[in-house]
């Protein structure tokens, strides 16, 4: 009787210290104590309480019934080589070096034309500058816990951190999933970033994790903000940033889901583009994009953790072929992979998926391993 006693009150001091963690570690975010912002509530996409996709998205795709079953058979799939037995390859570059001297280059008086750089971090982490400024997109460069529970970078993967990244101009973060809104990332970031867009509710994390207000624009699809000029010594240049939709669902295990919105965002310096995709399953947004906004001259496209059983929320490798030609871009990178298995495809599948796109297709295929410094 009294073994019980002692086992019931360890699991209910186990429960409650569960429960105060979840309720109060700054990375589950301001919602988890139901804190929200009620701005998204007048958003035309905002209705019966979630946000909700252009085109009727079901999580789960599969044929059975349960999406439990589907969970446990990936969780315990040993065959198919999610993850690397040896270091991913990676180039260890310099950044803040690489950055200063395209700086450099575009502030002296004899360069000609300069190209603009596009560095990946791996999964969907990378750099790239646009017009003399530097951009940075969903920075998830730190396994602290919590996130460490839910994720592990593949070995190898973890080499770039917080501290080696420049001054960053804007910090785009595209939905709240953990691979994509990481605390501890934005936490060492605070003092080097100058302006963030975000969809609709993900001001609420970025303040909460001490970012000023004043420098943060939360968007809704179609909107459109100036991307301010940080860099005024080295450009002047007229640069819309257009927020757009994606095929996607947010959650962060509380604070309920599809309750802050997931984008894609276009960038336009000059008549240069830069699409940045986000996290989506395939529709007609592509060829919406391309009929709207003309040509695209680099487009980041996701490219794994996909599966059939969640094929309208992350794009099987036959869509993300129909996606790159949709779009009619004329280059291409694919992300999303090399660093978390967050499915169960081989972890190499992927690069392999996206080369064979390319070649079939003829298309301008950038990716390469992560830290090369690509110009573009
Ligand atoms: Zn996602
Ligand atoms: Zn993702």
């Amino acid at each position: 009787m009294h073994i019980v006693l002692i086992l019931l009150s360890l699991l209910l001091v186990c429960g409650l210290a569960l429960w105060l963690l979840f309720r109060f570690h700054p990375a589950f975010g301001p919602h988890a104590l139901g804190h929200y912002h009620s701005e998204r509530f007048h958003s035309p996409n905002y209705r019966d309480g979630q946000f909700r996709n252009e085109h009727p998205t079901p999580q789960f795709t599969g044929e059975r019934s349960s999406g439990a079953a589907a969970m446990w058979r990936f969780l315990t799939d040993r065959t198919n080589q999610r993850v690397p037995k040896t270091p991913v390859p990676i180039v260890r570059t310099d950044i803040r070096q690489v950055v200063q001297s395209y700086r450099d280059s575009i502030l002296s008086a004899d360069a000609g034309p300069v190209n603009d750089l596009f560095i990946w971090f791996g999964h969907s982490s990378y750099l790239f500058t646009l017009g003399g400024q530097t951009v940075l997109v969903d920075p998830v460069l730190r396994m602290e816990f919590p996130a460490s529970l839910m994720m592990k970078p593949f070995p190898g993967t973890e080499y770039y951190t917080p501290e080696m990244m420049p001054e960053i101009d804007l910090l785009v973060i595209t939905h709240e999933h953990w691979d994509h809104l990481d605390y501890a990332t934005l936490r060492d970031l605070r003092g080097k970033v100058k302006q963030v867009v975000c969809p609709l509710g993900i001001a609420d994390y970025l303040r909460y994790w001490g970012y000023a207000p004043d420098i943060i624009t939360e968007m809704d699809w179609f909107d459109q903000s100036p991307f301010t000029n940080h860099q005024s010594s080295i450009t002047n240049h007229q640069s819309p940033i257009t927020c757009l939709p994606t095929r996607h669902f947010s959650n962060r295990l509380l604070g309920g889901a599809n309750r802050t919105l997931w984008a894609s965002f276009l960038l336009d310096c000059n008549g240069k583009k830069v699409y940045i995709g986000g996290d989506g399953g395939y529709d007609d947004r592509f060829r919406r994009i391309h009929d709207t906004y003309g040509e695209i001259d680099l487009a980041v496209m996701e490219n794994g953790q996909y599966n059939t059983n969640w094929a309208y929320i992350h794009m099987l490798p036959e869509d993300l072929e129909q996606a790159m030609l949709d779009l009619q871009a004329k280059q291409y990178i694919t992300v999303h992979h090399d660093k978390f298995s967050l499915a169960p495809h081989a972890w190499t599948e992927p690069d392999s998926v996206a080369q064979s796109i390319a070649a079939r297709d003829r298309l301008t295929l950038l990716d390469r391993p992560i830290g090369t410094v690509i110009r573009w």
